[in-house]
């Protein structure tokens, strides 16, 4: 071919590349550090099954999956090719020969029919099914062009070249013999001229490295820079559970001599991100993965991971030079994020639900930022939404978001005869600490869930005892919304509170106190054994300590976000609801983690909606033309916002909304106690013979509503 001509193309596009490359990555070096080497293998893992496996996707939706996945792993093994053609390019009659030099030429084959198939499909995807997450994108289609052009231009050099040199060149021959594909092409030409067969041969050759050179310039321009950057983004995933809130040191908040204009919590502008939100929004696909299920995307709310990343990158790259080269005024004259490039809207219509994370096909990350910036509005700013001052008024005065009297906390459990424990004696003597959480303490909705939960306990003969009005709060939800502050000054109630008093083992019916106790609590120093109530209750029902008769029909499992994405918790209320069905339960289109959320959590249960469809509403209109006749949940949230949803769509008469230890105290097959047949009589016996155990006094009378 030409030496002099490939050696200036490559050079000229490999700088190019590098430049280019070099400019995005410098922004990822410049944000603060963050640690990301712990746990080797697992990443490892990550980059093999989500990377170069691309399971995820797979296992999602398995057409497009495997499309991509041929698409990506077929470019990567091409790169040996691309080395062959190079040295062509010096020597035009280099041939690959040996034993792996044919089974190289048979891949190659292989490997460009089958990308070339995988390419019509994504080209019929994008213009003839056109699904709606996937936006009009120029992009997509010149990449896929190009891709095109260099698997076609590549089989055609083949070709050409074959049938100019086969028969003089045994090098050649033999490679055309290993070759289905371009040795069957080079045969539809072996008449053409020799003259005519290399000037089309060097057309096709030149075609294609020119072709491969602007691909490799414009990989660093648009979204396909994620062919370089996926791998690394993948690597360097955080791997904690998604809604894990940063640390934040706030001994600088309580320090009254620091300098207030040095003070940082959260994140305010693009200085203050981690280097993986760089890298996150540079590596992002525009998929648009995310958007499926996301409750704010599906009801019309101006948020999906997709559009933040897509905002944050433009924002990242307007301020490059700022950003890489600023000293720290000019740092600190940065646009704030909130505002200029992220709606407050957009920041506050997370439910922190965790979906996006959980959909991306390499685990990008939202809920770390968001988690930021929240914090940041709400230590520092104090700009949050008005509904919020009034839950963070009650928590500090009354520790429950709804602000009713602490002291009432217990009222729930009046004339239960729940066993209280106010002693570490008491402690030492049940097997679980019952922790209620405010829902079910102080809403109505609620109390009936924990009471249904304490028949069940008492059923099974399960020692359990509640704190009553001591019962400290998790402060989860104040946590989501960014009040640190708050959250460790309750946080650390509660530890000295279940330290105090020995707590080992917990049993909660809400899934927010469950996530918060088994994942965040430990970093405060709370240590516990924590389990979910729908854990518990299907684990007695298979070692036969309680028994139930299949009662319902039509029930329909809705997944809290809480209890299965942010805690991988399917199968426990499925295992119940087969118990108590008299018909398979029935399944949400959106199911297990695929699941769309209930909209409550993430602080979202108190704010109003004030954009777009209502997410519980939605929820509910997904699962009605089933024509459930219970909706199930294993949340108090979810309870209150399916039922509400229920009501809105006046379907509430037809299709209850039901919490799954509801349902199963309903189907309890009570066991006959001698002498005692009427329930609560038999209740009244286990109630009583628990508490002298444990030697426990009442809860206090309520003035609570209950
Ligand atoms: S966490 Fe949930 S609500 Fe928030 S952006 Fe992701 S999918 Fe949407
Ligand atoms: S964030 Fe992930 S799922 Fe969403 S568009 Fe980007 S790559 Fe796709």
């Amino acid at each position: 071919m030409s030496p002099i001509g490939i050696t200036v193309l490559l050079l000229a596009s490999f700088l190019a590349f590098s430049y280019f490359t070099a400019r995005k990555l410098a922004i990822v070096a410049a944000l603060a550090p963050e640690v990301r080497w712990d746990r080797p293998w697992s990443r490892l893992r990550s980059v093999l099954g989500n990377g170069l496996l691309q399971q995820r996707m797979v296992r999602r939706e398995w057409k497009p999956g495997v499309m991509h996945a041929v698409i990506f792993l077929g470019f990567m093994s091409l790169l040996v090719r691309k080395v062959q053609l190079i040295v062509i390019g010096f020597d035009e009659l280099y041939a690959f020969t040996g034993p792996l030099g044919d089974f190289l030429t048979l891949w190659k084959d292989l490997v460009e029919a089958a990308v070339l198939l995988a390419v019509a499909y994504a080209l019929y995807r994008r213009l003839v099914l056109k699904p709606q997450r996937l936006e009009p994108n120029r992009e997509g289609l010149l990449v896929l062009s190009l891709i095109s052009i260099i698997m076609v231009t590549d089989l055609a050099f083949d070709a050409f070249r074959f049938a100019q040199y086969s028969g003089t060149v045994s090098a050649i021959a033999h490679e055309r013999a290993h070759a289905p594909l371009g040795g069957w092409l080079s045969s539809l030409v072996d008449h053409w001229p020799v003259g005519t067969l290399g000037t089309a041969a060097a057309f096709a050759y030149w075609t294609q490295m020119i072709t491969v050179c602007v691909f490799l310039v414009l990989l660093p321009l648009g979204e396909h820079f994620h062919i370089v950057t996926a791998l690394p983004a993948l690597f360097f995933r955080r791997g904690t559970p998604a809604n894990e809130v940063p640390a934040v040191d706030l001994s600088p908040l309580l320090d009254d001599a620091a300098d207030a204009s040095e003070l940082k919590v959260g994140a305010r502008t693009a200085a203050d991100l981690v280097w993986k939100d760089a890298l996150d929004a540079f590596t992002c696909t525009e998929c648009g993965r995310c958007k499926d299920a996301c409750p704010t995307f599906v009801t019309g709310k101006p948020l999906s991971m997709k559009w933040v990343n897509d905002d944050l990158k433009r924002h990242l790259l307007e301020q490059r030079q700022t950003l890489v080269e600023g000293g720290a005024e000019a740092l600190a004259r940065l646009p704030p994020l909130v505002g200029d490039v992220i709606g407050e809207d957009t920041l506050w219509s997370c439910t922190t639900c965790g979906y996006c994370e959980a959909a991306c096909p390499i685990e990008l990350e939202l809920l770390p930022k968001f988690f930021r910036l929240r914090q940041h509005r709400v230590m520092m700013d104090g700009e949050f939404p008005g509904e919020l001052k009034n839950v963070f008024d009650a928590y500090e005065v009354q520790s429950n978001p709804w602000g009713l009297p602490a002291d009432t906390r217990g009222d729930w459990a009046r004339g239960l005869d729940v066993p209280l424990i106010t002693s570490a004696e008491q402690m030492a003597q049940v097997e679980y600490l019952f922790y209620v959480g405010s829902a079910e303490s102080f809403d109505v909705r609620g109390q009936r869930i924990a009471r249904a939960f304490v028949e069940i306990l008492r059923e099974a003969g399960v020692s359990f005892g509640i704190l009553g009005a001591r019962e400290p709060t998790t402060g989860e939800c104040v946590r989501r919304v960014g009040n640190e502050m708050l959250f460790q000054q309750l946080a650390a109630t509660l530890v000295e509170t279940f330290n105090g008093l020995g707590v080992k083992r917990i049993v909660t019916c809400d899934p927010h106190a469950y996530n918060s106790l088994r994942n965040e609590y430990p970093a405060f120093g709370g240590k516990w054994d924590v389990v979910h109530h729908t854990q518990l209750v299907a684990t007695l029902l298979d070692q036969g300590r309680i028994a139930v008769k299949p009662t319902f029909e039509r029930v329909m499992l809705h997944d809290p976000c809480y209890l299965g994405r942010h805690n991988g918790e399917y199968d426990a209320p499925r295992r119940i609801l087969e118990r108590v069905t008299r018909d398979a339960p029935l399944e949400f289109p959106l199911n297990r983690e695929k699941a769309m959320c209930c909209g409550a959590g993430g602080g979202r249960m108190w704010m109003e909606e004030h954009i777009g469809r209502r997410i519980n509403v939605t929820r509910v209109e997904q699962a009605l033309p089933q024509r459930p006749g219970v909706i199930a949940t294993a949340c108090p949230y979810c309870a209150v916002m399916v039922g509400d949803g229920l009501k809105a769509k006046e379907a509430h008469e037809t299709t209850g909304s039901q919490d799954v230890a509801e349902l199963v105290a309903v189907a309890l097959i009570r066991k006959p106690v001698e002498g005692l047949v009427p329930t609560r009589a038999h209740d009244k016996v286990e109630a009583s013979t628990t508490r002298a155990r444990a030697g426990c006094p009442r809860p206090r009378a309520s003035t609570a509503p209950t």
